[in-house]
């Protein structure tokens, strides 16, 4: 599903992303560790497509495509979803609003006509029954005064909506408490079939005693310095960092 090779990839002028090599398969979990500054946003900032970066080198492969010249809207038409791709307050625009017009701009590219307005609210209420989550958040401006479990919410809401094939999650390292963490790890794994992939970002453990991935890689200066199973998540934990370094 998803190729990186020998991914190069910089900003201003400096080298972050130092020859990346990941190899993604429908329904797979990855997770992407490692510690503050290593290239993990970044990382996935360049597979969305995001235009502050530069990639010199290597390229990111999805679905035998390469998607070299391929803006962020068109890759997330080709069924690449980024969390946090709208993190921007909209106010008197509601969460089920944004969907709406999301889901219809992607249609269009595909050329196709607008859902009906019949067929979205069903789709709607189907994924937010799923995910539990409450009517009344549907209406809400989106962001606006947000918990960091809403944003959270809104986030796998958002995910579940567009069905992607490649889901990148990108756990920032702030505002994510425990109930945020279990939000995002039930909706993913909710949402994981033997269609799609997911990767998950984080440098912390705890994330992964919910949702259980096949593969973690350690990213360490802008390089994958190890790769392995579940089990180097909790090893991690255990020994810190600097072994890897
Ligand atoms: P992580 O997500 O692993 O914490 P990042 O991808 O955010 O790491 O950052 C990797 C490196 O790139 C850091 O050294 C960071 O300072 C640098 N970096 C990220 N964004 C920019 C930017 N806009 N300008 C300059 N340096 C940046
Ligand atoms: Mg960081
Ligand atoms: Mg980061």
């Amino acid at each position: 599903m998803l190729e990186v090779k020998n991914l190069h990839a910089s900003i201003n002028d400096k080298e972050i992303l130092k020859g990346i090599n990941l190899d993604i398969k429908p329904g797979e979990v990855h997770a992407i560790m490692g510690p503050n500054g290593s290239g993990k946003s970044t990382l996935s900032a360049v597979i969305a497509g995001k235009e502050d970066y530069e990639v010199t080198e290597g390229s990111v492969i999805l679905n035998g495509e390469d998607l070299e010249d391929s803006a962020p809207e068109e890759r997330a038409h080709k069924g690449v979803f980024l969390s946090f791709q709208y993190p921007v307050e909209i106010p008197g625009v509601t969460v089920t609003n944004f969907i709406k017009t999301a889901i219809n701009e992607g249609r269009k590219a595909k050329g196709l006509e607008e859902l009906p307005a019949k067929d979205m609210l069903k789709l709607i209420r189907e994924k937010a029954d799923l995910l539990e989550i409450d009517r009344k958040f549907l209406s809400r401006s989106l962001n606006e005064g947000f918990s960091g479990g809403e944003k959270k919410r809104n986030e796998i809401f958002q995910m579940a909506m567009l069905e992607p094939k490649l889901a990148i999650l990108d756990e920032t390292d702030s505002g994510l408490d425990i109930d945020a963490l279990k939000i995002v790890a039930n909706g993913v794994n909710k949402l994981k079939s033997k269609d799609n992939a997911v990767v998950v970002i984080t440098h912390y453990q705890r994330l992964l005693d919910y949702i259980v991935p096949d593969f973690v890689h350690v990213l360490y200066n802008g390089k994958i310095v190890k790769s392995g199973g579940k089990e180097l998540a909790l090893e991690l934990e255990a020994k810190g960092y600097d072994w890897l370094k």
